[in-house]
């Protein structure tokens, strides 16, 4: 159904009152460490919903790469084209303050190591899949090799603008949807951005996407294509950590649209699991499977 050209990170978590300054210490809570990256997350929630998933990245020869590989395997994703690099995975490095906010160094580690060769030997797979879905955490001379390997085989090309970077405008042209929060469809229009939401997803199909899909956190999601803009509305749920929303929801988008939905439909059931994901903390450990119940 899907595959997933994309990150795979090591989550090290730590709990401080204040982060230091230039040159202190501070003593944080125990370190968590969890299987992330947006790559694998959407991978990881699209398995879990039912999807036939594969994922095409890279990992370290470290702990972390172990880890990563177990987690991926555990939630049924094709691993054949998880490859391996000598030297550290990528890790997130997140510190998480009283108020529950987090700051977040990423190092790419092997995730930088992803290449237009990798992609030509993943080929198959990449053609075989109905929707192949992208992320900007590895190179963006793999991503877009795989785009248009994905496109010219027949498949939708689904591209999350995170973190937000520039693109060629040959990539957005494949967009089918761009998904982008507030923040990453702003990068985007630059001076060209509005305040309303509704205008901000109308422009960018100005920036020549085939379609394009924004997310508003609790509020939802708005549609866009060819035929106007549509509000999808978010069920309510009380949010104990949004980390990986964003990929549920994306991840859902991708199965659905694999699996014949209109864009509209499957935003509609995209929303209801990015719901769910924020209901416990974590991100892939809140992921909801095939056959939970869905907040409405
Ligand atoms: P990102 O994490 O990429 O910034 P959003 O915060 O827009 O993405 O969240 C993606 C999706 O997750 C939303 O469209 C919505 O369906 C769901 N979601 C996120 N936060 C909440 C929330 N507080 N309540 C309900 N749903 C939420």
């Amino acid at each position: 159904d899907v595959v997933v050209v994309g990150s795979v990170n090591a989550d090290l978590v730590v709990g401080v009152d204040r982060r230091p300054g230039p040159g202190e210490t501070v003593l944080g809570s125990d370190l968590a460490t969890h299987p992330g990256g947006k790559g694998a997350n959407q991978a990881v929630a699209a398995a879990r919903l039912g999807g036939r998933v594969g994922i095409l990245g890279r990992v370290g020869d470290d702990g972390h790469g172990a880890l990563l590989r177990t987690a991926l395997g555990e939630a049924g994703v094709d691993l054949g084209h998880l490859l391996t690099t000598p030297g550290p995975s990528g890790v997130a490095l997140i510190t998480v303050g009283p108020d529950g906010d987090n700051s977040i160094i990423v190092s790419p580690g092997a995730n930088a190591r992803l290449t237009p060769a990798d992609v030509a030997a993943a080929r198959e797979m990449i053609a075989a899949a109905s929707v192949v879905s992208f992320q900007l955490e590895v190179p963006l001379d793999a991503v877009l090799a795989a785009a248009r390997a994905a496109a010219d085989a027949g498949g939708r090309v689904v591209l999350n603008l995170s973190p937000p970077a520039p693109v060629p405008d040959d990539l957005l042209a494949l967009c089918d949807p761009l998904v982008v929060n507030e923040h990453e469809a702003a990068f985007l229009l630059g001076e060209r951005s509005t305040d309303d939401p509704e205008a901000m997803a109308g422009a960018l199909l100005g920036r020549g996407v085939r379609s394009a899909v924004v997310t508003l956190g609790a509020a939802g999601a708005l549609v866009a294509g060819l035929a106007g803009t549509t509000a999808v509305p978010s069920p309510k749920v009380e949010a104990v950590d949004t980390t990986g929303a964003g990929d549920a929801f994306t991840a859902a988008l991708c199965l659905r649209l694999a699996r014949g939905d209109t864009l509209e439909d499957a935003a509609r059931h995209a929303v209801r699991v990015g719901a769910a994901a924020v209901r416990s903390p974590g991100a892939q450990s809140s992921y909801p499977a095939a056959g939970d119940d869905l907040p409405t």
